[in-house]
């Protein structure tokens, strides 16, 4: 069975992450690898170059996946796998037609000894190609396992094919993608994980490794999470590293590498980046609006925490009888200032009237004037000789509302 799963919690959620596509496992690597990477191919979309071992690794994975993909035994034969593999082969990233055709028949090889030692305990997977998307700590999570077992005793099993170079020795104990899909397969399918395992399909070697530890689960969780909050912030560092930058298609746009490259080469590059959509136009105004709405909630509480202080350092000064005191890095001051109240304000005015000073406390208020300027009954004439004294500037406002 083919499967494509969601936790109810991705539906719909909402987030205070923005990352531009769902975290996997190998965008994950790739940010812990070179942030500035990861910007390059997942923000600007810059594509990166074929290349030819990812084109094996899927063409072999797509004939596993035929192979496995019957709703019932038996299996496909070999010749009906082999014909899967030829017509689906992907010819991109090759060096050349020689190198195309070697890695070609390297796939035939491979594929027929994958066949005959397992034709013979065929069975039909759980699932085959299962794709999930979960939500981890409100960050979205996307993935697919190439197969998953029922064990003996209701357990999961869940295997990844590998077709590149020989595994390091203890991979499947360690490695985080295992870690991810055991979380991916506990938090969807409802049941526990008992195994996981590698399968390098060259050496026809299976590395085993029994459920990973909570510990395991809570650090890629973790690493979901803090992953998200940096790409959110936009913490795009580039990470050097010869190992890696010598193969890195970025090199040309790459602050560290850049001043080694022509315009023209950069230019290349960038030219392939896809131009921003409306949709992405319209993705931006809503994170720019996001993130005003958050500032200004945190003024908000700013506001409130700044009040409180300003009531407790008056009052311990009131107290202790000081105008001013010190902190390591300011100083307080207490400047007080008195107001009066007037109760009967007509009486004030008689008495201002009476003594000549009336005038001399008569200002105009814009805000009252302007309030008289709207009413609807204000003489034209007078309304016209207001407008000739004032001169009216046009402001706009921006008010932004929690949703
Ligand atoms: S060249 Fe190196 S530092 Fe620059 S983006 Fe590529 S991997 Fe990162």
């Amino acid at each position: 069975m083919t499967g494509a799963k969601s936790s109810p919690e991705s539906a719909g959620s909402s987030s205070r992450f923005s990352i531009p596509r769902p975290l996997s496992h190998s965008s994950l690597t790739l940010y812990a690898d070179c942030p500035q990477k990861y910007k390059f191919k997942y923000i600007d979309k810059i594509p990166e170059r074929p290349r030819h071992f990812f084109s094996f690794g899927s063409s072999v994975h797509q004939a596993l996946e035929f192979f496995y993909g019957v709703k019932a035994p038996p299996p496909p034969s070999l010749e009906e796998v082999l014909a899967h593999y030829r017509e689906h082969w992907i010819s991109a990233g090759y060096k050349d037609e020689a190198q195309e055709a070697e890695y070609f028949e390297e796939g035939r090889a491979l594929l027929s000894r994958f066949y005959r030692k397992h034709v013979a305990d065929f069975h039909v997977p759980f699932f085959v190609e299962y794709q999930f998307d979960i939500v981890v700590e409100g960050v979205p999570v996307t993935g697919k396992i190439d197969r998953i077992d029922r064990l003996g005793d209701g357990c999961l099993s869940i295997l990844d094919y590998k077709t590149g170079k020989a595994l390091a020795a203890d991979r499947a104990q360690a490695d985080a993608q295992l870690t991810m899909y055991q979380l991916a397969c506990e938090t969807l399918l409802g049941a526990e994980v008992g195994r996981l395992s590698f399968y390098h399909v060259p050496s026809l070697k299976e590395q085993v490794s029994q459920r990973h530890a909570q510990a395991q689960v809570s650090g890629l969780r973790g690493r979901i999470v803090s992953t998200a909050e940096a790409i959110t912030q936009g913490m795009f560092e580039p990470k050097p590293d010869e190992s890696k930058c010598r193969w890195c298609d970025y090199k040309p746009l790459c602050p560290v590498f850049k001043h080694q490259y022509h315009p023209q080469q950069q230019d290349l590059l960038l030219a392939q980046a896809p131009a921003p959509s409306a949709a992405k136009l319209d993705a931006d105004l809503a994170g720019l609006i996001d993130e005003y709405g958050a500032l200004a909630d945190r003024i908000e509480t700013l506001g409130e925490e700044l009040e409180l202080l300003r009531g407790r350092i008056l009052e311990r000064l009131d107290r202790q009888g000081y105008v001013r005191a010190f902190g390591q890095r300011y100083e307080a001051i207490r400047e007080g200032r008195s107001r009066w109240e007037f109760s009967d304000k007509k009486k004030v005015l008689e008495l201002l009237r009476a003594s000549g000073l009336y005038e001399s406390v008569l200002a105009p208020s814009a805000p009252k004037v302007e309030q008289l300027m709207a009413d609807a009954s204000l003489d034209a004439d007078l309304r016209a000789r207001l407008e000739e004294l004032g001169s009216k500037t046009e402001a706009v406002d921006l008010r932004v509302r929690r949703l």
